[in-house]
């Protein structure tokens, strides 16, 4: 079955085409800013701009033709209202004209799932899921995909990204930060805030701000530090819901799982207490519509037909229903 994935939960437009398990192709364009956050209104702009482009290039790339889809799959939640919008939009005129059905998937789930994709032997992990808007970790229980943890504040990658901002480095920051930490070498002590299994950042953000201030610190030491705290917290967390949940498995996801010195961190953990670690390509951390299309795929065929296709801005990951496992 040939399935177009559309996603458009933030700053990520992407479009994708899959012949079952196989991606033929997984396009994206990204909204950037040089200063301030995203403003919804102005990424549902670009995502407008540039979604027929991003469409063409996929079909291109997949070298299929419109008329070949048999499926349309669109992220319906969570995420920036107008955002959405465009892309539900996008999915149902395409599906309307090729009068094939249309599906509509949670975002955080989907990066779960193409993790059970790719890596045949990941079969039930735990998934840190580490992007610019969301942390958590999720696993499947009782039926259901449920959160073991996640920040009370602030996602991670919005954190990184306003140090960033704050000292001048640019957007996104996560990776700015990363090349920075690689030169540290001196750890200087942060809060360190974990609480159960949940995470914030909110407090470790403004004393980094007045360290930086101080003058006292190097840009490359403080990096560094912010890396081994905050990842330190990150992989903590999800050693315990791994424990509690009887998981074996850890998958990560999201575009601060990019980072190389967070899994190596994810691995040593896995290591240690007999774990496996998944980490899938880059192209499949970030946000992308490879696996929207995925799970969109996975709930057809096991019968899910989505009626109600308004969009599901703050849809929590344990209000779907998980009829395909
Ligand atoms: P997503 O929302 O999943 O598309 O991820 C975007 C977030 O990932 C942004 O906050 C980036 O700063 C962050 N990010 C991307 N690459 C890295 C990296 N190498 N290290 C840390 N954060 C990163
Ligand atoms: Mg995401």
């Amino acid at each position: 079955m040939i399935v177009l994935g559309i996603e458009s939960t933030a700053h990520t437009f992407s479009v994708a085409i899959l012949d079952n398990k196989t991606v033929l192709s997984n396009e994206k364009s990204v909204f950037t800013t040089e200063k301030g956050g995203m403003i919804p209104v102005k990424v549902a702009e670009h995502h407008n701009k540039i979604k027929d482009n991003v469409l063409k290039k996929a079909l291109e790339k997949a070298n299929i033709k419109l008329h070949d889809i048999e499926l349309v799959s669109f992220s319906q939640g969570p995420g920036l209202a107008p955002a959405l919008i465009v892309g539900r939009d996008f999915a149902e005129e395409i599906a309307d004209d090729l009068n094939v059905p249309i599906i509509g998937v949670n975002h955080c789930i989907a990066h779960l799932e193409i993790g059970r994709m790719l890596f045949p032997s990941c079969k039930d992990p735990a998934l840190l899921y580490v992007s610019g808007a969301n942390t958590q970790v999720i696993a499947y229980d009782g039926g259901k995909y449920r959160i073991f943890g996640e920040t009370l504040d602030m996602g991670i990658g919005n954190f990184l990204d306003s140090f960033a901002r704050f000292i001048g480095i640019g957007f996104p920051g996560g990776p700015e930060i990363e090349k920075l930490a690689k030169k540290g070498k001196e750890y200087i002590e942060l809060p360190y805030c974990v609480k159960g299994m949940d995470v914030n950042f909110g407090g470790i953000l403004t004393n980094v701000k007045q360290k930086y201030n101080s003058g006292k610190h190097k840009l490359t030491d403080l990096a560094y530090s912010i890396q081994e705290t905050v990842f330190a917290m990150l992989i903590e967390v999800s050693e315990r819901a791994m424990a509690h949940c009887e998981k074996n498995e850890l998958l990560l996801g999201g575009g601060v799982a990019c980072n190389k010195r967070l899994q190596e961190m994810a691995k040593i953990m896995c290591k240690d207490r007999d774990a496996k670690c998944f980490i899938p390509e880059n192209q499949f951390l970030v946000d992308n519509a490879a696996m929207i299309g995925w799970l969109g795929l996975l709930m057809y065929k096991a019968g899910v037909r989505t009626k109600d296709i308004d969009i599901r801005p703050y849809e929590r990951t344990d209000d779907v229903d998980v009829k395909w496992r």
